[in-house]
């Protein structure tokens, strides 16, 4: 089988058969491998990506939702770059700090304090366990699909690449027995799965929009629903925004929605492409961490200089432009699900559903609605797979599973949207031929 990627040359099958010898599948996150071998990448500016094959792609993965700005955006480039000669890490506090924790605070409705970590996997897992802290009580409960990284207590039924792998080996069963799972957009479920655990549940800890199965939207009321049943049973809620943070507004979905969540997570978008992430939530909570409080939490990188000059360019810019930033990514891509939509129509004959929210969309190959990990797990993934590859053959790169996001950015143009949307186009003659 020969790569659609690197059709003209073959420098991505040479750089994958030297990876395979000293990378586990020749990649260092698993989402990143597709068959029968994935592009490597040269750079990346704006919505463009190169890869090791010289093709210039359109990009829609943009580091899985973290590059709101594009790739290479100027005051965070520039930002980084001025930190390098300044040092690169002190493991003393910074006033930097200090000043990303304000934005944050400022920018986040529920952020009455931030604990900066380095991923998003860091900060579900610490935000778990002051959850757990605070209420003495055990269990997690999560939805169906939901993805809060590849730590032991969420990596039970989640979504992104573990969609393919309902559990994973190496996780002990008496850690994941002290995880629920509980289907989403369902109210009255969880509020049964609570009542039935009311001494147990120490969070909900949930994606205010599932972007990890797939896109998935709350259905009206549902997290306002959700917000209510988690406070009548103490139970800590926990805002996953790894995805949805300072995209979907500047203040995430908490803003968005207008819900306020105890704790919620941040990374991706929050550093603009470096490794940046963060805790945020109450006071009453937040304190609870070591040194201020009993909940043991630590890193060596936390706080590290260069990371948080970036994402204080990043806010910064996001506070300075939020008015024109957050309608035009909406308006670029209403504009590609617009396009998308009546092509389909034009083409007639193939059954889909796009859901979209903000600079997010995906598009599911079944004729139902979708609206939880069930109805997305009825998509047909052949019809995914062959839109994958026809879309790449026209050099417009989506994530490689059903099961993720595309995001556009604020360095999609008008130009994109075009041939994105002509691209999709040719692609869906192809399946509809198939
Ligand atoms: N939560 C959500 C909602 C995510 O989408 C992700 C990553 N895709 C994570 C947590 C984990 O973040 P990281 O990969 O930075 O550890």
């Amino acid at each position: 089988q020969t790569s659609v990627v690197a059709a003209a040359s073959s420098r991505s099958e040479q750089l994958y058969n030297r990876a395979k010898k000293v990378l586990p599948g020749g990649v260092d996150s698993p989402v990143r491998y597709f068959e029968p071998y994935p592009f490597f990448a040269a750079s990346a500016r704006g919505s463009k990506l190169v890869t090791a094959d010289h093709r210039t792609l359109t990009d829609y993965c943009m580091g899985y939702g973290a590059m709101l700005l594009g790739h290479g955006y100027p005051s965070v480039l520039d930002a980084a770059r001025s930190q390098l000669d300044k040092g690169t890490l002190y493991c003393v506090p910074t006033e930097l700090e200090i000043k990303l924790a304000e934005l944050v605070s400022k920018a986040v409705p529920c952020a009455d304090m931030v604990r900066l970590v380095n991923t998003g996997s860091e900060a579900t897992m610490n935000a778990i366990r002051l959850a757990r802290a605070f209420t003495k009580k055990k269990k997690v409960i999560k939805f169906d699909g939901g993805y809060h990284g590849a730590h032991d207590y969420v990596l039970v039924k989640a979504g992104s690449g573990a969609a393919s792998l309902p559990a994973s080996e190496g996780v002990l069963e008496e850690a994941s027995a002290q995880t629920i799972v509980s289907p989403y957009n369902d109210a009255a479920e969880l509020e049964r799965t609570i009542e039935r655990n009311r001494d147990d549940a120490a969070c909900v800890i949930m994606e205010p929009v599932l972007a990890n199965i797939g896109l998935v939207l709350p259905d009206k009321n549902y997290l306002s629903d959700v917000r209510k049943i988690t406070q009548q049973n103490d139970t800590v809620l926990i805002f996953d925004e790894v995805v949805t943070g300072f995209r979907l507004a500047l203040g995430g979905a908490g803003e968005f929605f207008g819900i306020r969540p105890d704790l919620a997570t941040f990374a991706k978008a929050l550093g603009n492409g470096f490794p940046v992430g963060a805790i945020a939530g109450s006071k009453e909570i937040m304190q609870q961490l070591a040194p201020a409080g009993r909940v043991y939490q630590a890193s060596t990188f936390a706080g590290n200089p260069v990371s948080v000059s970036a994402a204080i360019a990043a806010l910064s810019t996001l506070f300075e432009a939020k008015d024109s930033i957050y309608p035009q990514v909406a308006r670029t891509c209403d504009s590609i699900v617009e396009g998308i939509r009546e092509e389909l129509e034009d083409i007639g004959g193939i059954n889909c559903t796009i859901n979209s929210i903000g600079s997010m969309y995906q598009v599911f190959f079944t004729a139902d609605r979708v609206r939880d990990e069930a109805s997305a797990k009825k998509a047909d993934p052949a019809k995914f797979r062959k839109l994958f590859d026809e879309l790449l053959r026209r050099n417009v790169f989506i994530p490689p599973s059903q099961f993720e996001t595309c995001f556009v950015s604020y360095a999609h143009d008008e130009d994109d949207v075009d041939r994105t949307v002509d691209a999709y186009s040719e692609a869906f003659k192809k399946i509809k031929e198939q």
